[in-house]
């Protein structure tokens, strides 16, 4: 944390800041009389300019969304800044040196900020200017060349080259007036073996990131040498900066600074996985594409993007994801339907064809294609949904109830209810079932999946009950043994009968990351005890848990799940009539014949399996 700015710095900087200067990087000005110039807002959509900046008096005012203030007020709003950094900022524009007030809090880093972006800046320009190097750069640019990046493509994202060499850059920079702790702290250099500093990348192409305002604040940097090439280098392909006082990558966004004016404008942002895709996007025209730096889209990413896409209160504009459809991906998708769901209406993905990500698409097939592949994005449900069903076989009649009975509960858990019926009428499409159908399992399984917990366990329940049993066990080896149990997902969803069981169901489907005992307790003690329970309590068997044992309980469950549900589709049969209703009739007939021979499949192998 940085001391406080004495006040006589802050007025300083305020008075001899040029407003309309730097508002006039991000706003086309225009005079409109008497010491007053207009632009369209940055700040919010429109057409006509009601954006007014007052040069002599140092104060902007937008009239279409009230956004006003000063020129720190300015930056901090738009580069989403702390007062501190803003005023940072600005002193460094017009090259003033800020002296702070000695705070009493944890002492200011002997390291200012600007000195490590100033660090970093002229590392960037020393790395640029090593890749037109002959020797091991020869490499780096090939590299660039194979994936289809010219030199004017490297030059517009600054793409370096790290000489192979133990401390060209530490040269460099200590002869341009660097210090060891500068150079440290900005994450260039590290201690070697023998006490000396050595640079921290070595024979590396090199991409600058540049936070959301355009300064240069860390590196990724992608190693060279093949393994094969190099067997004693272990080190890992991509070096991300760690942590500095200026390179948070919780909140880095790579491609952010050059996208950022066209997200606000198009109201779009395009997530990628790696530096080479948001060059491929840009450059291909998606000119909204940005990328995390060497770590997961979290939620601080969330927010700079928010705050980028809010228009005055409300967010308004689309993510876009474009996965690749892996498991990853796939786990980030369904993971949507847990979280607070405040961004996912808004939330699209995009996967391109044969899993290839932006800079093989444009390799392969041009520009064009990336921005097709972007326009075909489908809602975040919707891909979800389709991830569950893939997964079955719709020939059969048996692969579409095991299909809908997996969907079903995800339309549940939509929490914008105007939404749940058009997914109700695109699942009977992907399925080829009749609406009602898809409905009626909607309804059947919404009820239970916001089971209110029981305060305490019914005491009416008897939990030696052979089938409460048979629960339990299977809970308890998904619990202990998660590798064996390989037809989870296959489990009917009416198969836990003892509420607090299906809770506990529902907690092992929903939370993929989070630790499920964290989830557990927050939701009630009495889960995370029996929770814990089942984590420990032995499995019923003498000798190994086996493959051969579990295939056996979760075949007996299931026979026994898809028993109540046929018993309650030949109730509903009983009670349509075969001649006026004869083709709902005839769908649930044949519903019932499919989960019929499922059971008797069910039963076959729960008998094989456990005569062991
Ligand atoms: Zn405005």
């Amino acid at each position: 944390m940085s001391g406080l700015i004495r006040n006589e710095d802050v007025a300083y900087v305020r008075e001899n800041t040029q407003i309309d200067a730097v508002i006039g990087e991000y706003v086309q000005l225009k005079h409109a009389g008497g010491g007053q110039k207009k632009g369209l807002c940055p700040f919010h959509d429109e057409k006509s300019p009601s954006f007014n900046v007052n040069t002599t008096k140092g104060f902007f005012h937008c009239f279409g969304c009230g956004a006003g203030g000063d020129v720190i007020a300015f930056v901090m709003k738009l580069d989403h800044l702390s007062f501190t950094e803003a005023i940072e900022r600005l002193a460094d524009k017009i090259g003033y040196q800020l002296q702070y007030e000695e705070s009493s809090g944890p002492s200011r880093p002997t390291v200012n900020k600007s000195r490590l972006i100033a660090a970093n800046t002229a590392a960037m320009e020393f790395y640029c200017a090593e890749l037109n190097q002959a020797g091991a750069a020869q490499a780096g640019r090939e590299f660039l060349q194979k994936r289809g990046f010219d030199k004017a493509a490297a030059e517009k994202f600054s793409v370096g080259f790290a000489p192979d060499q133990w401390d060209a850059l530490y040269k460099h920079l200590k002869s341009a007036g660097f210090t060891d702790e500068e150079m440290n702290t900005a994450g260039l250099i590290k201690e070697g073996s023998r006490g000396s500093y050595i640079d921290r990348y070595r024979n590396r192409l090199i991409w600058p990131v540049r936070n959301i305002s355009g300064d240069v604040v860390g590196f990724g940097a992608r190693k060279m040498a093949s393994d094969e090439a190099n067997p004693n280098d272990q080190s890992p392909k991509y070096l991300n900066t760690s942590e500095t006082p200026v390179y948070k990558k919780s909140q880095l966004l790579y491609g952010l600074d050059l996208a950022k004016k066209e997200i606000m404008n198009k109201r779009q942002v395009v997530v990628v996985e790696g530096y080479t895709d948001v060059m491929a996007a840009q450059l291909a025209g998606v000119t909204t594409a940005v990328a995390t730096c060497g770590t997961a889209f979290g939620d601080d990413h969330i927010k700079v993007i928010r705050n980028l896409l809010m228009d005055s209160d409300a967010f308004s504009g689309e993510v876009i994801f474009t996965f690749d459809g892996d498991a990853a991906g796939q786990k980030a998708a369904l993971k949507a339907f847990d979280d607070d769901q405040k961004f996912a209406t808004q939330t699209f993905v995009a996967i391109a064809p044969d899993g290839m990500d932006p800079c093989e698409l444009r390799m392969a097939q041009g520009d064009q294609a990336v921005r097709d592949l972007v326009a075909r994005r489908i809602p975040l449900f919707e891909f979800a949904m389709r991830v569950v069903i893939s997964k079955y076989d719709l020939n059969n009649p048996e692969g579409r109830v095991s299909a809908l009975n997996q969907v079903a509960p995800l339309v549940g858990k939509i929490k914008d209810a105007s939404l749940r019926p058009e997914y109700v009428k695109s699942i009977a499409g992907w399925l080829g079932l009749e609406i009602e159908i898809v409905n009626a399992a909607v309804k059947k399984v919404a009820g239970k999946s916001h089971t209110p917990l029981p305060e305490a366990p019914p005491s009416n329940v008897n939990l030696k009950d052979p089938i409460l049993l048979l629960e339990r066990e299977v809970l308890k080896v998904r619990l202990q043994f998660p590798e064996l149990v390989l037809e989870w997902n296959e489990i009917e969803q009416s198969a836990f009968s003892y509420p607090p069981y299906q809770f506990i169901r529902e907690l092992i489907d929903s939370n993929l990351t989070t630790s499920i005992l964290d989830v557990a307790s927050a939701a009630s003690p009495e889960v995370a005890s029996l929770l814990s329970e089942l984590l420990v309590e032995p499995v019923r068997i003498d000798g190994e848990v086996s493959e051969r044992y579990v295939g056996a309980i979760i075949s007996r469950i299931r026979e026994v799940a898809l028993s109540r549900q046929i018993a309650e589709l030949k109730s509903t049969l009983q009670r349509v009539n075969p001649v006026d209703e004869a083709e709902r009739y005839g769908t649930l007939f044949a519903e019932m014949v499919a989960m019929e021979r499922l059971r008797q499949e069910q039963k076959v192998r729960a008998l094989g399996e456990s005569s062991v």
